[in-house]
């Protein structure tokens, strides 16, 4: 490409080509087919280490956004439902609430993790059983930038109300609170493949499921819910929404490759780390305690501008100029025209952080050198 500092890139382990040129060989191009069985298992086996449950049935989809829509689906979110989603994330987490014309209801995040406040999580729950007679259907909290949220908290109270929990982790793929897995801890999880994720299938996400009834359910859902006849016969209404065989072969090649990923993002933000920790008003997010271990997926700052002497806003332009991607923060949901008219629950910190964070190229085809060259502008 040309010299600019992206900031996240898909990097290849230089297996995927073979597993793409089987699926040719054997006539597999097609959704389903030996690759997609192979990277369900694969993604099914890292996930379950450590997870304290004996397995788990990963169900390989077109994108995390399928994911989530289809999580809502098993869940049973109905029109007028609502569904608890975090405020601070991207627009996929609630976009599918609104395909199932039910209502996202936004909380606010806590200053630790980014992630959902379990205390606004609690009183957004009761509010909205005072207000409307229902509880949510479902609980969304996400792990931004691979930080997990503080998912004991956030599942006793959802366990307390009896409100299933899907947990979105697609940018969380290797990230463990207290040794397991990002993804695993609610009712269901969603990774995404997406070009920009931890790893990627060109496009593509997973659903993870407990058990392999759920697992049954989400296939059948994605491929047009057909019931068990010769002819075409459907009971419900169905989805396209299953991985390609092809696309599958390119993720099997990307699990040879994950560790090696998630300890250079890893990498990358101890060394921004490093060479930051001098510079006033720049701080690095980090793990709260060590019991959270984030892949870093990306690496982000807050600017005080206050003592840096400069805005986040500031320091966005000058890396452009230098020909390096930055990105402010995720803006809030709640914030956003489209969902204007969502309650939200709130405490001021998503609207904080998207003010004065910046996200840094975190991807792993960085050198060192690209690194000190974000730094040294940072700086300059
Ligand atoms: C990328 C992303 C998604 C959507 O995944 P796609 O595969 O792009 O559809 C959902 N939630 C979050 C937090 C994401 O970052």
């Amino acid at each position: 490409m040309n010299n600019r500092i992206y900031l996240s890139l898909a990097h290849m382990s230089g297996h995927e080509q073979e597993f793409i040129k089987e699926a040719f060989d054997t006539n597999w191009v097609v959704p389903l087919g030996p690759n997609v069985d192979a990277f369900e298992k694969s993604l099914s086996d890292f996930l379950t280490h450590n997870s304290q449950l004996s397995t788990l049935n990963c169900v390989a989809l077109s994108s995390g956004t399928a994911a989530i829509h289809l999580g809502l689906v098993l869940m049973g979110v109905q029109p007028g439902d609502e569904v608890i989603c975090q405020s601070f994330t991207f627009a996929a987490s609630a976009n599918p609430i609104a395909y199932l014309e039910a209502t996202p209801v936004f909380v606010d995040s806590e200053r630790d993790t980014w992630n959902m406040d379990p205390v606004l999580l609690e009183e957004a729950i009761k509010d909205r059983l005072r207000k409307t007679g229902k509880l949510p259907k479902a609980i969304i909290p996400v792990h931004l930038y691979g930080m997990p949220a503080k998912m004991d908290e956030i599942m006793a109270i959802a366990n307390r109300y009896d409100i299933p929990v899907l947990e979105d982790a697609a940018e969380a793929l290797g990230s463990t609170l207290n040794n397991r897995n990002c993804g695993v801890f609610g009712e269901l999880g969603v990774l995404s493949f997406n070009g920009n994720k931890m790893i990627t299938t060109s496009g593509g996400g997973a659903l993870i499921c407990r058990t392999e009834e759920e697992a049954k359910q989400t296939k059948f859902y994605a491929t047009q819910a057909r019931d068990n006849a010769p002819h075409y016969q459907h009971s419900k209404v169905g989805y396209n929404y299953r991985m390609s065989n092809i696309c599958a072969g390119i993720g099997r090649g990307q699990m040879f490759v994950l560790e090696e990923h998630i300890a250079r993002r890893r990498e990358i933000h101890d060394l921004y780390t490093e060479l930051l920790k001098d510079v006033p008003g720049v701080n690095v997010m980090q793990n709260p305690s060590e019991n959270y271990k984030s892949n870093f997926w990306l690496t982000c700052i807050l600017v005080d501008p206050a003592k840096a002497g400069k805005t986040r806003e500031d320091i966005r332009l000058a890396m452009d100029a230098a020909n390096i991607e930055t990105r402010p923060l995720w803006k809030p949901l709640h914030l956003q025209p489209v969902f204007a008219n969502a309650p939200f629950y709130g405490n001021g910190t998503s609207e904080h952080l998207f003010d004065i964070g910046l996200c840094l190229p975190s991807g792993p085809t960085l050198t060192n050198d690209d690194i000190r060259k974000v730094v040294e502008v940072i700086k300059g």
